[in-house]
């Protein structure tokens, strides 16, 4: 037997071993076979970074270098993941299962994130306030915060760690980087790019392993200025109170039971489409997957008749060809979580109208049919638990109060979708629908210019855009006094 790849941590710019040498295996979806190890990071690894991060924080050439110049650096690391994204794509696939097409796609982008950020790097600044105070003048400062944490989920590793490295990085930080357990190597991979493009030792830091005790002491440590994190809201709200040891601030980037609501005007073409990418693309591993469909009662035969037919049609099979359109989850228990709540969905009493269960023709890997349940009762826990797979519920309905209301009705609030010609019910739904982002015909589009986040149970606070800036930095305030008058007594108030 061939021995596995083997990755050690990224530490102070040095590859280091676990504290205890131990190592966990990471597999392949498509076979389910192991395919690399990694570093079993512990309590003192995080111990270790921590500190490193912030020695470089203190006093390194970072904390020297001016804005300009880590913008440069971070333009330059841009510029080697556009060199690299195929080989970096590869690791995604052979980690998370996702479509290579896919993969390289996103890698393909990713330097546009940097760049974004590379530029806004010395465009962080204060202000002088027009302060109502005789002789005082004030202005205010946007300082970095410290040592950032950033955790991150598998479906999209290198994508979503950007979103958290390239503004904390642009404001000054330094950051410790705790990957899903399920997708280490991408960002492992990256390491060797961030020492090309000139990051000082000690910046960025990856300790692998898994939530617990990785996740757990770094999320507690005193050190921890700022932790940026994306996952589930079980894990977040461990997060939530390991933060509140140390006041870390917080952002969470959680899960969403996003609508895709379809009016009778809309393109009925465009918005089966729209629909199927909104919940099949990434077999529905997205944060911000379209799960539940609403249909208007006047075209909703039409609507579920295109939608099954494309889905019969949907290949499954090897996320490394360049035609399969489906490609397996990314662990055996997200896998089990499907077959899980297919059950659930038909002891409720939803319609499987198709799927549900995994591929006949494919005997190894973890693959699962794309599966769509029709019904009427919003309150099923199909339609109101992210599933985070390849499961698609659709309902129908009336009139607009109606499915805002339908829309609105679980405890998450990140994305949705609207399909409609009409203008002012555009403009109207979308302000009435509770979410970070809408989409009005179209469905899953990214830039980095444009934020993405949530509220209630999908989180709080922003990535992405100039508001993530805001993010990674403190204001300071600072009033001085430009009389050259003695100081007055101190008991009267100026
Ligand atoms: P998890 O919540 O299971 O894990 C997310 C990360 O948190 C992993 O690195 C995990 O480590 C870590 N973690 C687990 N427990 C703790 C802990 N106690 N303290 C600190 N860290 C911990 O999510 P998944 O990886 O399963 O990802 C799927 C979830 O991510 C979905 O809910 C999805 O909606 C959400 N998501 C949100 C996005 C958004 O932008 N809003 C984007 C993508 C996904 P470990 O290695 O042990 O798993």
């Amino acid at each position: 037997m061939t021995e596995l790849a083997k990755y050690k941590m990224y530490i102070n710019g040095e590859w280091v071993e676990s504290s205890d040498g131990g190592y966990f295996t990471s597999y392949n979806p498509a076979t389910g076979e192991p395919w690399c190890q990694v570093a079993k990071g512990t309590s003192e690894d995080v111990e270790r970074a921590v500190q490193v991060a912030h020695q470089a924080f203190e006093n390194s050439e970072w904390t020297s270098m001016t804005y300009s110049q880590r913008g440069k650096l971070l333009h330059r690391l841009g510029d080697l993941i556009a060199e690299n994204y195929e080989k970096l794509a590869d690791y995604e696939t052979l980690d998370n299962g996702k479509l290579i097409r896919e993969m390289r796609g996103q890698l393909q982008y990713i330097p546009e994130f940097y760049y974004y950020y590379a530029g806004l790097a010395n465009k962080i600044h204060g202000d002088t306030l027009p302060i109502d105070k005789k002789d005082m003048f004030v202005f205010t400062s946007r300082e970095p915060l410290g040592v950032v944490a950033a955790i991150t989920p598998w479906n999209s590793p290198l994508y979503l760690t950007t979103l958290k490295l390239a503004p904390a990085l642009a404001a000054g930080n330094t950051i410790v980087i705790k990957p899903s357990e399920v997708t280490s190597a991408s960002l492992l991979e990256l390491m060797p790019l961030i020492e090309q493009a000139g990051f000082p030792p000690g910046v960025v830091n990856v300790v692998t392993g898994f939530g617990d005790p990785v996740g757990n002491a770094l999320t507690s440590h005193p050190l921890i200025r700022k932790i940026a994190f994306t996952g589930g809201t079980e894990s977040a709200r461990h997060v939530v109170h390991n933060s509140a040891k140390h006041f870390s601030q917080l952002s969470l980037e959680l899960g969403g039971k996003s609508p895709n609501i379809v009016f009778e005007d809309a393109n009925i073409e465009s918005a089966s489409m729209g629909i199927i990418a909104g919940i099949f693309g990434a077999s529905g591993q997205s944060c911000v997957a379209g799960s539940r469909a609403f249909l208007h009662k006047s075209i909703y035969n039409e609507v579920v008749d295109r939608i099954v037919t494309r889905t019969s049609n949907i290949i499954i099979g090897d996320p490394m060809s360049p035609t399969t359109e489906m490609g397996p989850l990314a662990t055996e228990s997200q896998l089990k979580r499907m077959e899980h709540y297919v059950e659930l969905g038909k002891g409720q009493g939803a319609n499987l109208i198709y799927g549900g269960k995994r591929p006949a023709h494919l005997k190894k890997g973890w693959y699962f049919e794309p599966t769509i349940f029709e019904h009427t009762n919003a309150e099923i826990r199909i339609a109101q638990e992210e599933i985070f797979g390849p499961v698609l519920t659709i309902i129908p309905f009336e009139n607009e109060e109606e499915v805002i209301s339908l829309a609105n009705n679980t405890n998450y609030g990140l994305a949705a979708g609207i399909w409609t010609n009409n203008l002012a019910r555009a403009h109207q739904i979308s302000k009435a629908v509770r979410a970070g982002i809408v989409w009005v015909n179209t469905y899953r589009s990214i830039s980095p210019i444009a934020s993405i986040g949530g509220s209630h149970w999908s989180g709080y606070g922003r990535e992405g855009g100039v508001e993530s800036i805001h993010e990674y930095t403190q204001n300071k305030v600072v009033w001085m006094n430009t009389s050259t008058e003695p100081m007055a007594d101190p008991f009267i108030m100026r």
